[in-house]
């Protein structure tokens, strides 16, 4: 039984669907105007865990993920400038040019981390009509008003309002930055539509003039287009929570009359050397960062499955080289798994995998069970454990079908016979030519370690 912990409860809920042939499963994408940086991979990569973890316990998915490609505002609560147009005029290029290159960029990173591609890509610029009949019914309804500058969301309507986060809507309110917008009925009132001010690139006709859609309402239109009004699952980063997918509980709820989602999902936050990430830090890192100091992306995704998604991982560059130890170790672990002709009894065989889908059921425990693959591993080598290992990795995504001996970790002959000359010397007593060799051989980059069965090399650190 997969139980998750759901925001809107506060509690680890069991898992139903609605429907019990699919899961509906909508993930907030990403803002196409920057590449993304590790924290938003390790919530991507959170998504891509859900979907494994819903998959190995028997569920048939469609998921959905949008492309903000217009309306995200430097601020989520609908201040500044549209981060798209804002990168393009720094970049000299059109929106259009912006979001087609960084969203090829985000795929080819979601490729490198083993990050399924959820059913649904859907681009905010393709589904403006969607958006524009959401908000006139929402007008319809009473639910928005028209001010000088768009179409609003007026919160006060919406009982519910702030359920998500648990904070009422007067609180709110009593800690609200100064207003500007004195048009506003209520300070958490947001934008669902915007009227295009005089130079704005991006803009769309509609029955309220040239203008342009808010960020919420994109996810609400593309979700109830494809998902229909009520789906099982929404995920996206805890940062969403008190804005972004309150509003779009509201603008949901409105419409429908009733709860659209069933569970929320939130990934808490990376840290970088135990603080925020920003620019002027210089912290953003992206998977491109990580390559050019020898990690490869799914090192990684190994470190990201080493925290729980719903506890804060703090990066730093000495826990990512530990990750990419750990990982050699498990990878070289398996190898000699898979060339073993052993079998371990499938009684042992079948305990670990009852532990490891308790782990991934359990909230999607993915350190737990990784833990249960580490334990495995040491179980004496087998070829069965390293099947139990790929099967498990239908949840993990470390590619185990691909690992193979590194070119840099095979010995090279002239080392094998060296050494296999210095045994000779041993066996005959002979130690200084013995010692010679020894040396030769390290001075070549390798070391040799006699055992209790003969002796091993191995390349120099
Ligand atoms: P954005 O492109 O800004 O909308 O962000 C994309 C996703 O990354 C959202 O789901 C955010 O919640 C998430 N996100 C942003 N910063 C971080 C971070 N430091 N750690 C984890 N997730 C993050
Ligand atoms: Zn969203």
């Amino acid at each position: 039984m997969l139980k998750i912990y759901n925001t809107l409860t506060r509690q680890k809920d069991e898992f139903k669907p609605i429907d019990d042939n699919i899961v509906r499963m909508y993930s907030c994408g990403p803002t196409v105007y920057n590449y993304a940086h590790i924290g938003n991979l390790r919530t991507y990569i959170f998504t891509d865990l859900i979907r494994r973890a819903l998959q190995i316990s028997g569920h048939k998915l469609k998921g959905v993920m949008n492309i903000t490609d217009v309306g995200h505002l430097m601020e989520d609560s609908d201040d500044g400038e549209d981060k798209m147009a804002v990168a393009a005029k720094a970049q000299q290029k059109t929106p259009w040019e912006i979001a087609e290159y960084y969203t090829k960029v985000f795929f080819d990173d979601l490729k490198k981390l083993n990050i399924q591609t959820p059913e649904i890509v859907a681009k905010a610029t393709e589904h403006i009509d969607e958006m524009i009949e959401f908000v006139k019914a929402l007008l319809d309804k009473g639910f928005a008003y028209e001010t000088s500058d768009g179409i609003y969301f007026d919160v006060s309507k919406f009982e519910k309002y702030g359920s998500l986060s648990g904070k009422k809507l007067d609180e709110q309110v009593a800690g609200a930055r100064v207003e500007v917008d004195t048009e506003k009925r209520n300070p958490e009132d947001f934008a669902l539509w915007k009227k295009a001010e005089k130079g704005h690139i991006m803009q769309w006709e509609s029955p309220w003039g040239m203008g342009y859609p808010g960020w919420h309402i994109e996810c609400s239109a593309m979700s109830k287009k494809y998902l229909g009004e009520v789906f099982d699952i929404h995920s996206g980063g805890v940062d969403h929570v008190p804005i972004h997918h309150e509003n779009e509980i509201a603008q949901n709820e409105a419409l429908a009359g009733k709860q659209t989602v069933n569970y929320w999902m939130h990934a808490e936050f990376m840290l970088v050397d135990g603080g925020k990430m920003s620019k002027s830090l210089g912290n953003t890192y992206t998977i491109k960062d990580l390559e050019d100091r020898g990690y490869e992306a799914l090192d990684f995704r190994f470190f990201c499955l080493n925290a729980h998604y719903r506890k804060k991982l703090n990066f730093t560059f000495e826990s990512m080289d530990m990750a990419k130890t750990a990982r050699a170790r498990l990878n070289q672990s398996l190898l000699e798994h898979k060339a073993s002709s052993n079998k371990t009894d499938p009684k042992i065989i079948e305990e670990y995998k009852e532990k490891f889908m308790d782990a991934v059921q359990d909230d999607v425990n993915a350190p737990l069970a990784l833990g249960i693959l580490f334990t495995a591993i040491k179980e004496p080598k087998s070829k069965d454990i390293y099947n139990l290992a790929l099967e498990f990795d239908k949840f993990f995504g470390l590619s185990f079908d691909k690992i193979e001996t590194k070119e840099e970790d095979s010995i090279p002959d002239e080392i094998v016979m060296l050494a296999a000359s210095r045994a000779e010397a041993k066996k005959v007593r002979d130690f200084s030519k013995a010692d010679a060799i020894r040396n030769e051989i390290e001075a070549k980059g390798y070391l040799i370690s006699d055992t209790r069965e003969g002796y091993t090399i191995k390349k120099k650190d």
